[in-house]
């Protein structure tokens, strides 16, 4: 399998950190650690911090230590131990060039996955103490330069890839005409009051997937759902501010989204096929803006389909016939138990499964999670030498289709197929779906 050879991290040329370091002092450090050990993060830092006991049974957990040959500075508590800990250890009195050294780590060498908190006997939560540490570097002014644009573009434009409005609206009708040619009629709804259902995307969708939005527009008029999208800013859901440590337009761009599906009176919104997105959406985004829940039901496109097709409202006309092996993503997976509704949708859609082992809960990490993907070409060496575990996982199914509900996930896991040579392909169930329901012609 391929390696790759002679790359240093310490010296990727990331203006994001090199450049951003050289406008802090001591004196600022300390004065940004202080207010985010005392004003933001309260207990549940101590509280991990003071009860882990350095004993390293997560690190077996984490791709990146796996897949580096057990390097000890890939474990997930030596992330910690160079990083948060040892700015308490100086009460945030640390040189400039030492907080590159701790954004590199807690940008690019850990995705927030939280499989190692599976493996801690006192389930904590390292990925929380690495979203502090990104937050202190946020702070700061020290954020990788590619992350930090999609949070540029989130603030100005209340989308992750600077897709213009008139942008949206042409790609919504462009893709509307494309899935016409399938069925005449097809609509997509924009603004419609009162909807059963509100469908929300990320940008990448309009951006560089418009077909992901045709293939939608079909299942919902073969399902029969009443459906609407916004028209408006609101329409995306990904948030990668969330990862980049900034809270404030995190917390801007789950507020608008919200408020476009209360503007819009739907019943329940459902989100595509994303993983982070739907983190920031039901869980950080909420919590952060200080309400316990989400103002209406979301669900992810795993559950959404899982009810088209058990309630039978999607029927199957000839099942996919590639072998296929699928990737649970951590953040519906992991975090919201979605596992066997996924292996159901599948099991319904495809003739030949290789279940991935481990799998479920247990799944690895694509290694292009919590915005380590968005760190850009400078970073891919180092996600690419972290992902060899993945890799191999994939390479056991002997599949030649892997199938993944998340589009970090799919862009990630295209990039291990091209480094390592898998030879295999990357499908959404959406495009799957598409092709093997029945249409209306096939329903007499
Ligand atoms: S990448 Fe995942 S397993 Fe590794 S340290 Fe981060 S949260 Fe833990
Ligand atoms: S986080 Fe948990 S498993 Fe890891 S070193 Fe600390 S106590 Fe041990
Ligand atoms: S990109 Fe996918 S596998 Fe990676 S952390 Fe996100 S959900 Fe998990």
């Amino acid at each position: 399998m391929a390696e790759v050879r002679g790359f240093d991290e310490s010296k990727v040329d990331d203006a994001g950190l090199n450049e951003s370091i050289k406008k802090l002092t001591p004196e600022k450090i300390q004065r940004v650690v202080q207010r985010v050990f005392n004003k933001e993060s309260a207990a549940r830092l101590q509280v991990y911090l003071n009860t882990c006991v350095h004993c390293g049974l997560c690190a077996e957990a984490c791709h990146t230590y796996v897949s580096r040959d057990h390097d000890p500075r890939f474990a997930p508590v030596s992330k910690v131990r160079d990083t948060i800990w040892e700015l308490i250890k100086n009460k945030g009195k640390v040189e400039p060039e030492k907080i590159k050294d701790m954004a590199r780590i807690a940008f690019t060498e850990c995705g927030a996955c939280r499989r190692c908190s599976m493996y801690c006997p006192f389930g904590i939560d390292i990925a929380y103490l690495i979203l502090v540490m990104r937050r202190i570097c946020n702070l700061l002014g020290v954020v990788p330069k590619y992350l930090q644009d999609t949070t540029n573009s989130h603030a100005a434009t209340m989308n992750q890839m600077w897709v213009h409005q008139d942008e949206w609206i042409d790609t919504l009708q462009w893709q509307e005409e494309e899935a016409q040619f399938e069925m005449p009629n097809v609509r997509i709804p924009l603004d419609k009051e009162g909807a059963d259902v509100m469908y929300s995307v990320i940008a990448p969708e309009p951006k560089i997937l418009a077909q992901l939005l045709g293939n939608m527009a079909q299942i919902m008029t073969v399902a029969g759902i009443d459906w609407t999208m916004p028209a408006t800013d609101g329409w995306d859901n990904s948030n990668m501010a969330m990862y980049s440590g900034d809270f404030e337009v995190m917390g801007r761009v789950e507020k608008l989204h919200w408020e476009t599906a209360a503007r819009l009176k739907v019943k329940k919104v459902v989100m595509g096929e994303c993983g982070h997105a739907f983190r920031g959406a039901v869980y950080d985004g909420p919590r952060w803006l200080g309400w316990q829940y989400p103002p209406i039901p979301m669900v992810h496109a795993i559950e959404f389909y899982y009810d088209l097709l058990k309630s039978g409202r999607i029927k199957v006309k000839e099942k996919y016939k590639e072998h296929v092996t699928v990737q649970d993503p951590c953040n519906t997976v992991r975090g919201r138990g979605l596992g066997h509704k996924l292996r159901y949708v599948i099991d319904q859609l495809c003739e030949n499964f290789t279940d991935i082992d481990p799998r479920f809960e247990h799944n690895y990490c694509c290694g292009a999670g919590g915005g380590t993907i968005n760190c850009g070409p400078p970073w891919k060496p180092t996600r690419m030498r972290s992902t060899r575990v993945k890799a191999e996982q994939f390479e056991r199914t002997g599949a030649g289709v892997i199938i993944t509900p998340c589009h970090n996930c799919h862009s990630g896991i295209e990039d291990i197929v091209g480094h390592y040579g898998l030879g295999m392909h990357v499908k959404f169930i959406n495009e799957i779906m598409v092709d093997v329901m029945e249409k209306p012609e096939d329903m007499g």
